[in-house]
């Protein structure tokens, strides 16, 4: 079947197809998931990202999933863009845990031009750490992306969400083509792109298979895909959402892997609301990438000691970046760390 043809780096994905994917006997699509996984990714390393909220809340935006939303009460304490130092000082921290990509996230529609310097300091400063750079700032015309990728950012993440036909049910203060111009102002700028979605809001398989089907048949796939699974917070309006089937989302995982082989697919934020069972079960299903942190922007992400000893009894390794500078302090924190797991730990409280 050319669907699952390892090799082929496809953008002209219909929908059928990748319903017969979703759709084949679940031990099948891992098989096939972990056969391509393997022609372009050592399947027993996992990349480490780090994220860390600058600007946190009063977005003007209505995305039904986002506690940082003005429109929605959920409690949460805002915060104006932090200084460079506090990015800085949260990066060293960062990279002396283990992680190779440090993301900054501000809730913004789109960066107002006076922040754009400090900005770019982040940037500069993330970068001369030895980390690999990622900002979320929300929509980006082309000099901003421009301004962006002189400073030398790496990667831009912003996430198309769905599907273009259940998208409105979740958004309805950008279109889906507004995020897709800032994904091409992104990857013109010479920026790598990192775009995904948000399962189990409500949509059905098929919008799975749209969402999926935008990223695969963009020009060109994105770098980085992060999958996310529904955080229902109290006061957004799917708070109430019900459960997704958990093997969905593993399917969701592995249909995303095979669509676009070389794509660093990220299990994102609802890890925490998975066992390690489940998330074993993502890895062997294609997903080569976490969010090591505390928390996720606005909500709670596993320990750091958790996912050490996760990693350590499924023998998985973290992949180091290529640019990273001496190494050798990073690999000796992460011993510690694996040594002192306590593999019961628990959750931090949302
Ligand atoms: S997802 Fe982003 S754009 Fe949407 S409300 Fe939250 S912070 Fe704003």
């Amino acid at each position: 079947m050319s669907a699952t043809t390892p090799d082929d780096i496809r953008n002209n994905w219909q929908r059928d197809e990748v319903l017969a994917l979703f759709n084949q006997p679940f031990n099948d699509l891992l098989f096939t998931a972990q056969t391509v996984h393997r022609r372009h990714f050592d399947a027993n390393k996992v990349q480490l990202s780090t994220l860390m909220s600058i600007k946190t809340g009063a977005c003007p935006e209505d995305c039904k999933y986002c506690p940082q939303s003005a429109r929605y009460d959920t409690g949460l304490e805002k915060e104006k863009l932090v200084d460079v130092e506090r990015v800085i000082a949260e990066a060293r921290a960062a990279k002396a845990s283990g992680a190779s990509r440090f993301c900054m996230g501000a809730a913004w529609r789109s960066p107002h031009q006076r922040d754009m310097p400090a900005v770019a300091a982040m940037v500069r400063e993330v970068k001369a750490l030895g980390l690999e750079t990622c900002m979320t700032l929300g929509m980006l015309d082309d000099q901003q992306a421009q301004q962006l990728a002189e400073a030398g950012l790496d990667y831009y993440n912003h996430n198309l969400d769905t599907s273009p036909e259940f998208y409105g049910e979740i958004i309805t203060t950008r279109t889906y083509q507004d995020r897709l111009e800032t994904l091409d102002n992104v990857r013109k700028a010479g920026m790598k792109v990192c775009a995904g979605g948000i399962i189990g809001m409500g949509e059905g398989q098929r919008d799975r298979a749209g969402l999926l089907m935008a990223l695969a048949n963009l020009p060109e796939h994105p770098d980085s895909v992060p999958i996310n699974m529904l955080v229902k917070v109290a006061g957004t309006p799917l708070q109430d959402e019900a459960e997704l089937d958990p093997f969905e989302f593993i399917r969701t995982i592995a249909v995303a892997r095979i669509m676009m082989p070389k794509a660093h697919v990220r299990l994102s934020a609802g890890r925490e609301e998975m066992n390690d069972q489940m998330q074993a079960l993502a890895f062997l299903a294609g997903a080569n990438s976490i969010f090591y942190c505390e928390k996720l922007l606005t909500t709670a992400n596993p320990n750091a000691n958790r996912d050490m000893a996760l990693f350590a009894r499924l023998g998985i390794e973290r992949e180091s970046v290529a640019t990273a500078h001496d190494n050798s302090d990073q690999q000796r924190a992460l011993e510690r760390q694996i040594a002192a797991a306590d593999s019961s730990a628990a959750f931090y409280p949302a």
